[in-house]
């Protein structure tokens, strides 16, 4: 990585650990936080002293502009522990500069790379005890920043505040995954801040998502908003489909998240010799494979369940079922990509990065 010390970061330590009171066993998706969290402000133009500090609550004015325009980036990544105890991150650059991507879409200010990763670095280093060894554990890693300037008026704001907060995290089973194929509703649009990792995005998918849940499906697969007739995103993940023994995936855009896990897995199935296509799938064909079985699998992709497979997808009311199969490619390449991770298997690809 080539972060560069340049900003020396004040660390201000907690004086008690809460790590005894955690059942790492037992870890329910990001709502466990470690003792630290790291923040920097951008005020007058500039970027402020960096602060490692206490993880806390904070005071914030009722006018503050997140609260009313909605200015806030965030990205999602993890940090693992090898047998050694070295401390190791997937790709961070490509979540970096994702960051700053958002952040130039939604008028908020770069952050510097030294910052950023030397922030993340020295955070993960104080609270290394949280970060758990072995397949599957690692720390899941929240970036973020938000509009801090006060006052309701609808311009971008002068002042931000960007943050990290770390939690501990392990492998989860999401349990039998059924999506409802949007005819309607849309995630993004062209023109719009789908590729931003922008908090609107999720606000925005919520209600759409609970009306699946209500006719019970987990999920949303979203389609192009001008059309739905084009197979875009999984919920909050990129989304795969194996038909014919080739994977299938729709290329990025503006409507399409760029995510880490679907660029890995793509080069992962290729270095496996698996047939990879990357092109827009369309509903009708989804509809047919299943109806003509050469649909085999449908998976999400994304760093918090890193794969995610699908067992069934309804359309236009009507249900099907996939095939269900011991050996499926969503857990070869889940099963290939993890042991890369969690160094347990050696990385050819130049991916993993320790700190
Ligand atoms: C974060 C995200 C993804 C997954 O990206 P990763 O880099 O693989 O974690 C996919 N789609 C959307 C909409 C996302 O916000």
């Amino acid at each position: 990585m080539s972060a560069t010390q340049t900003t020396q970061i004040e660390i201000i330590k907690a004086t008690t650990t809460k790590i005894n009171e955690v059942d790492f066993n037992n870890l329910s998706f990001g709502s466990v936080f470690t003792d630290h969290l790291f923040e920097c402000d951008f005020k007058n133009g500039e970027w402020q002293q960096p602060v490692i500090k206490p993880y806390a609550p904070f005071l914030i004015d009722p006018s503050t502009r997140v609260f009313h325009y909605g200015q806030a980036i965030f990205e999602g990544m993890k940090a693992y522990k090898n047998e050694a105890d070295e401390i190791w991150l997937f790709r961070p650059d490509e979540n970096y500069n994702r960051f700053n991507k958002s952040a130039v879409r939604m008028a908020m200010p770069e952050v510097p790379e030294d910052i950023f990763m030397n922030g993340l670095q020295q955070l993960l280093h104080l609270d290394e005890a949280w970060i758990k060894k072995g397949k599957g554990n690692a720390m899941y890693i929240r970036p973020f920043m938000i509009a801090n300037g006060t006052g309701v008026i609808a311009n971008p704001s002068d002042d931000y505040k960007f943050m990290i907060i770390l939690s501990p995290v392990t492998s989860y089973y999401a349990g039998d995954v059924k999506v409802l194929i949007a005819e309607h509703y849309s995630r993004a649009a062209n023109g719009g801040i789908g590729a931003a990792k922008a908090a609107g995005n999720y606000g925005a998918q919520f209600y759409p998502t609970t009306l699946a849940n209500q006719q019970g499906f987990q999920q949303v697969i979203w389609t192009d908003d001008a059309t739905h007739t084009k197979l875009e995103e999984a919920g909050t993940m990129n989304v795969f489909f194996r038909i014919n023994n080739t994977l299938l995936t729709a290329p990025v855009s503006e409507r399409i998240l760029d995510g880490v896990t679907r660029k890995t897995l793509i080069e992962l199935a290729k270095s496996e010799g698996i047939n990879v296509e990357v092109r827009s799938v369309l509903v009708d064909e989804l509809v047919a494979a299943a109806k003509d079985g050469s649909l085999q699998e449908i998976f999400g992709a994304g760093t918090a369940a890193v794969v995610s497979p699908i067992s069934g997808f309804s359309y236009k009311d009507e249900y099907f079922e996939l095939p269900k199969s011991e050996t499926t490619v969503a857990s070869q390449l889940k099963e290939k990509l993890t042991n890369i991770q969690n160094k347990l298997e050696e990385d050819t690809f130049g991916w993993t990065v320790k700190i």
